[in-house]
């Protein structure tokens, strides 16, 4: 007997590429027509529409996510460098959105990364000695701070470089130069002297510390206040 959707069907398949064909050029040929009815019936249709795409991203959400997972896998590249032209094209924009945000949800902000530190003990550990390597100075420069914090007396924030550089890599105690690259425990290298020790009361502030060699530095330690800034 016969069947006209099978009939349809293998005729279909048979002229398949013949058929795409065709049906590319009557597009071509009516793009605007095209265009502008589906237009019409978008603006006409609008929230039939819009249900209709709801319901079917629903359906279907596990394969939109594997679809979604799997484009974002194949165009890695692409979707990152858009994003990039991106960011810097609307710098400004980003910057206000974010500021907005972190503003308003300041409390869930904080509470998510007190969660997430929680649970991340061992990336925290990573973090902090990927830190550690970076800026060594800086590391040093909170110990001391908070040493300072601990003994009860002025605190003043800057930072041992910036004193090196005050005092012009010339240690403050013997009169000598400085070598910037050797590192402690070298008994040449830098050190931060506080004048009169944290110990006795002195203050961890810009006027009572100097730089001096570490040498210097700990032979002058051992008998209590030191000589002040000769140089
Ligand atoms: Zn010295």
């Amino acid at each position: 007997m016969f069947n006209l959707k099978e009939y349809r069907k293998s005729y279909y398949i048979a002229h398949k590429e013949e058929m795409k064909l065709r049906s590319r050029e009557r597009y071509c040929k009516n793009k605007e027509a095209i265009s502008s009815y589906a237009k019409m019936y978008a603006a006409e249709h609008k929230e039939e529409i819009s249900n209709y795409q709801k319901e079917w991203a629903n359906k279907n959400r596990e394969s939109l996510k594997a679809y979604k997972k799997s484009y974002q896998q194949l165009n890695r590249e692409k979707l990152k460098a858009n994003a990039r032209l991106y960011r810097q094209a609307n710098k400004d924009k980003i910057s206000i959105a974010r500021k907005k945000y972190r503003t308003e949800n300041k409390e869930m902000i904080y509470q998510g990364i007190k969660e997430w530190k929680k649970n991340n003990p061992e990336k925290i550990k990573a973090i902090k000695k990927a830190y550690r390597t970076v800026h060594p100075d800086r590391v040093k420069d909170t110990k001391k701070r908070q040493r300072a914090v601990k003994a009860g007396v002025i605190i003043e924030k800057f930072t041992a470089k910036e004193i090196y550089e005050r005092d012009k890599w010339v240690c403050q105690l013997c009169g000598n130069k400085v070598d910037k690259k050797l590192k402690h425990p070298n008994p040449m290298s830098k050190s931060l002297d506080h004048i009169i020790p944290l110990s006795l009361g002195g203050a961890h502030s810009r006027a009572n510390v100097q730089l001096a060699h570490f040498i210097c530095n700990s032979k002058a330690g051992v008998g209590g206040i030191k000589q002040t800034r000769l140089f």
